[in-house]
């Protein structure tokens, strides 16, 4: 029996998870699940999993959720606040860790599980864009095993040679015949959206994706190709590689999760249904495989199978993410920190779509050149870009 902790059990990952543990009670039991405040769907989740530990974000919450808990005779224990998310994330009893808190509040969680050696299983990009080499650094030192869960590097992971799965933090591409990671990015619910009604999206359209049903951050993010931003950046951590050794291809089907191109002309791709059970079920099993309830595709109904290129003008957030993984560090650090101020103040229906990308440009033109590698300085860095992307939210109101 394999122990499992999920940080942001209710999230849309979260819940996915606990999908595909469901029909594996005979191989992992749920050791720990934790959320931001939501105690319905987490008292739920406890009831059915029986996890021996549940910790909220919110002390009110947590109280609430402990006092449901004892009246329906549950002996799950509940903790509260930030650093029981990161007690659990690193308790001695977990094997695996599902990293799926959104968003910078994911960094330490995560970073204690990879600092007590776990396997770690990342959905949590933005951890891993904000803290980058430091990151991949602490995976190195103290032996953890960092699976990606973000579909695309999952493809990207599954297409790589066995011998270059086991060491893909130190190893290069290049010695194992590849010549580029390309990054399948379906483009969004505005692929074809005349950019004249750019101004006028509203968050309830932006956070409509045609093929994956995803929390709210990363369906606006998606919108703005933002997430592909972000993805580019994480690939060039998670594989060791340069920007140049990446490219991203709009395949509006995603059927295609990603690709590897070697050196002899072959190209590798992962091809499924867009549901998150496959990459789950696949690092979960990792290096085996095991049963997900996701169906095969059926080919005799797959009809256009499309690609084109992501145009600048329609998402320029795209862009700003190449040019700051580019840059370096502290580029992407602010860049992530701006995005989640700019997507919140979207999502609380304070700025336009299109502002967005202001408030993103606006953020990386200032710390473009900054450099952060210990994690005091990337937290700083951090809370500085928030206060930077605040200051533009208030210009354009
Ligand atoms: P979501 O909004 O549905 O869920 C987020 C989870 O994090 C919830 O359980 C919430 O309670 C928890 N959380 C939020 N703030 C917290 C805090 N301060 N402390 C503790 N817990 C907190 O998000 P999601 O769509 O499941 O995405 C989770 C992560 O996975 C993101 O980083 C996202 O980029 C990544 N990801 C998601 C998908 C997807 O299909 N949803 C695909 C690839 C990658
Ligand atoms: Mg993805």
């Amino acid at each position: 029996m394999r122990q499992v902790v999920i940080l942001g059990s209710t999230g849309s990952i979260g819940v996915s998870t606990l999908s595909v543990l469901a029909q594996h009670s005979q191989s992992f039991q749920v050791l720990a699940l934790t959320a931001a405040s939501q105690v319905d769907k987490l008292l739920a989740q406890c009831l059915q999993f029986k996890p021996r530990y549940a910790a909220m974000f919110d002390a009110k919450a947590a109280a609430e959720l402990s006092f449901q808990l004892k009246q329906a005779g549950s002996t799950t224990e509940v903790l509260s606040g930030h650093a029981a998310l990161c007690q659990l994330a690193g308790h001695p009893d977990a094997d695996i860790v599902m990293a799926a808190i959104v968003g910078a509040a994911g960094l330490l969680p995560t970073l204690a599980a990879v600092e007590q050696g776990k396997t770690v299983l990342l959905a949590n990009k933005e951890a891993l864009v904000m803290t980058g080499e430091l990151f991949i650094n602490k995976v190195k030192q103290h032996g953890a095993t960092l699976l990606p869960i973000d579909s695309e590097h999952n493809a990207i992971f599954q297409c790589l040679p066995a011998a270059l799965q086991q060491h893909t933090h130190d190893q290069r591409i290049q010695d194992f015949g590849i010549s580029k990671l390309l990054l399948t990015g379906s483009g969004g619910p505005f692929l074809t959206t005349p950019l004249a009604q750019f101004d006028a999206i509203t968050p309830a359209q932006a956070v409509a994706h045609p093929n994956w049903s995803m929390g709210q951050k990363i369906s606006v993010d998606s919108a703005t190709m933002m997430n592909k931003g972000l993805e580019f950046i994480e690939a060039r951590w998670l594989f060791n590689c340069a920007a140049d050794d990446i490219e991203v291809v709009i395949h509006p089907q995603s059927i295609i999760h990603s690709m590897v191109q070697y050196t002899d002309g072959s190209i590798l791709a992962q091809l499924g249904q867009p549901d998150m059970r496959t990459p789950i079920a696949h690092a979960l099993a990792f290096p085996g495989r095991m049963a997900s309830p996701v169906a095969p595709l059926n080919f005799k109904q797959l009809r256009d199978f499309t690609f084109t290129e992501p145009e600048p003008e329609r998402y320029p957030n795209l862009y700003l993410a190449i040019e700051a993984c580019r840059a370096g560090q502290g580029a992407t650090t602010a860049l992530n920190a701006a995005n989640e101020v700019a997507v919140a103040a979207f999502l609380a229906g304070q700025i336009r779509f299109t502002d967005i990308a202001r408030v993103n440009s606006a953020c990386l033109t200032q710390f473009v050149g900054f450099r952060a590698s210990a994690l005091d300085d990337i937290v700083a860095l951090d809370q500085q870009a928030r206060q930077s992307a605040q200051d533009t939210l208030r210009k354009l109101a």
